[in-house]
């Protein structure tokens, strides 16, 4: 059955740092995007490449291990396009060489939601400071979102590529404060689940879902639903079925 009061966009791109961090986010909702007939792809900065602790491990072990889980994870979620732009993990910055290469991935899949997380977040809860590389990609991404990747005279050598410019209609930031949108999972709860233990090397002794199941049920408090992820979103060009559905109770809980 189609639920007509969820908004679907056509296309939807996340970018983040590390290899999980879209399965613990906003995997759910992108899941769900999927079933509905999004396109939707992936664009991981780093491959998390001092991520696994083991002794003898290389960074160039580390990345296969990593981005193969990506896959798997991303297969999950019925999501089929994956970009790593293997920055160096655990040093990431917001350079205008990560501003180049994210606008050239918008203006290829010309995503019409973009979703990263909050820069400006630093103490994420009591008891953990959110990893720089986090802030890093963020920052990133909503620069090559907003101006960049819609102005056709910047970046003007990707039109080589056959690349112009796209503008992005909406960001969605997940990790943050004043997240006014709740968006049911309750559908994909499952499959968060198991993309988000897909990523195996990072949980070799501990399961994540418990944590993951709390934080959904937090955020689904009050509404109709039982699980849920949370989003501030930005609306950079008008939408009008986004302004009707915005309203509906199953969109802004
Ligand atoms: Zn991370």
């Amino acid at each position: 059955m189609t639920d007509n009061s969820l908004y679907i966009p056509e296309s939807a791109m996340a970018i983040v740092a590390h290899p999980d961090d879209i399965e613990f986010s906003c995997v759910g909702t992108l899941a769900r995007w999927a079933k509905g007939g999004s396109r939707v792809s992936f664009v991981l900065c780093t491959s998390g490449d001092v991520g696994i602790a083991t002794p003898g491990m290389t960074r160039e072990k580390a990345t296969q291990i990593r981005e193969e889980e990506s896959r798997n994870a991303a297969a999950i979620a019925g999501v089929t396009e994956i970009i790593f732009l293997r920055e160096p993990d655990g040093l990431l910055q917001p350079t205008l060489e990560l501003r180049k290469k994210l606008v050239r991935e918008i203006r290829r899949f010309k995503p019409e939601v973009v979703l990263t997380g909050d820069p400006t977040v630093v103490f994420a809860s009591q008891y953990y400071l959110n990893h720089p590389d986090h802030r890093a990609a963020a920052t990133a991404a909503l620069d090559a979102v907003f101006p960049a990747a819609g102005q056709p005279n910047l970046f003007q050598e990707l039109e080589n590529e056959g690349l112009r410019a796209h503008k992005v209609r909406k960001v969605f930031i997940y990790g943050q404060q004043q997240s006014e949108l709740t968006l049911s999972i309750d559908e994909t709860m499952e499959i968060k689940l198991a993309a988000l233990r897909a990523h195996k090397s990072q949980f070799p002794n501990w399961d994540p879902g418990e944590h993951v199941l709390e934080r959904a049920s937090e955020n689904a408090k009050g509404k109709e639903m039982q699980y849920a992820e949370v989003f501030r979103v930005i609306t950079l060009e008008k939408d009008e079925t986004w302004e009707r559905l915005r309203h509906s109770q199953n969109v802004i809980g």
